[in-house]
C-alpha cells in the first residue's frame, strides 16, 4: 500500500473519531439518554398541565367578570322598575331581567366549573411535581457526572485536531484537495475497502467497493496492492483500499 494511502486511512480514522467525540461533547451521552427522555416527557407533562391550570383560572376570571357585569345590569333594571309607566315597558323590563338572571346563572356555573378544573389541575400538578422531584435529582446528578466527563472529551477533540493537522501536512497538497472533495460528497467517509465476494458455483473471485458495491476489476486490486497512485472507485469515487486481513 502506498504511503499516501496509509496516511489517508489514518486521516479518515482520526476525522471519524473527531466527529464522534464532537457529537458526544455536544449531544446527550448514551448512558444519559433514557433519563433525559423521561425528564423531557415529564417536564412537558407538567408544563401542559400548568398551561391548563392557567387557562382554567383565566376562564374563571372572565366568567366572574361577566357575572359582575350582569349583576350591575340587574341592579339597574330593578331600579328602573319603579319608573316605568306602561304595561309594555314593564313587560319588556321583566324580560330583560329574566335574560340577565339567566346570564348570571350561566356565568356562575362557568366560574364554578373553571374553578373545579383549576383545582383538579392543581392537584394533579402537585402529584406530578412530587414524582418529578426524584427524576430531577437523578437528572442533576447525571448532569454533574456528564459535565465532569466533558473536559476529557474536549481534550480528546483537541488531540485529534492536532493529529489531523499533522496528517494533512504529511500529504501532498493535491492529494489533500482530492480527499477533501470526496469527503465533501461523503461526510461519513471518503475511503472504502475493497471486499471479495465469493459466489457459490463461481470459481473466479470478484471484488467490490464495500461502500457502493460496484465491481472492482482485478487489475485495479493489483494496482492498489502495488501502491502506486491513489485509486478511486469507478462508481462512487471513494478512495479504495485493501483491508489488512484481505488476501487480495
Ligand atoms: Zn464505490
Amino acid at each position: 500500500m502506498s504511503q499516501n494511502l496509509q496516511t489517508i486511512l489514518e486521516l479518515q480514522q482520526a476525522l471519524s473519531q473527531l466527529r464522534d467525540a464532537e457529537q458526544r461533547l455536544h449531544g446527550i451521552p448514551d448512558w444519559m439518554r433514557e433519563l433525559h427522555e423521561e425528564h423531557e416527557i415529564r417536564k412537558a407533562e407538567i408544563e401542559s398541565l400548568e398551561a391548563a391550570a392557567a387557562e382554567a383560572a383565566r376562564e374563571r376570571r372572565t366568567a366572574e367578570a361577566a357575572v359582575q357585569d350582569s349583576q350591575e345590569k340587574l341592579k339597574k333594571y330593578q331600579q328602573q322598575i319603579n319608573k316605568v309607566s306602561t304595561q309594555r315597558e314593564y313587560g319588556a323590563l321583566l324580560q330583560e331581567i329574566d335574560t340577565v338572571k339567566g346570564q348570571i346563572s350561566t356565568g356562575e356555573e362557568q366560574a364554578l366549573s373553571s374553578l373545579d378544573s383549576a383545582e383538579k389541575a392543581q392537584t394533579e400538578l402537585e402529584t406530578l411535581r412530587e414524582g418529578f422531584r426524584e427524576i430531577e435529582e437523578r437528572y442533576a446528578t447525571e448532569q454533574t457526572r456528564w459535565e465532569a466527563e466533558k473536559p476529557g472529551i474536549a481534550k480528546q477533540v483537541e488531540k485529534l485536531q492536532g493529529r489531523i493537522a499533522t496528517l494533512r501536512q504529511q500529504l501532498p497538497r493535491n492529494v489533500v484537495a482530492q480527499f477533501e472533495r470526496i469527503l465533501e460528497r461523503y461526510p461519513s467517509g471518503a475511503v472504502a475497502p475493497v471486499r471479495i465476494i465469493e459466489r457459490p458455483g463461481q470459481k473466479q473471485r470478484e471484488w467490490h467497493c464495500a461502500a457502493c458495491n460496484y465491481r472492482v476489476r482485478p487489475q485495479v486490486v493489483v494496482e492498489i496492492r502495488n501502491g502506486g497512485s491513489l485509486i478511486q472507485c469507478e462508481s462512487c469515487k471513494r478512495i479504495l483500499y485493501l483491508e489488512a486481513a484481505e488476501p487480495g
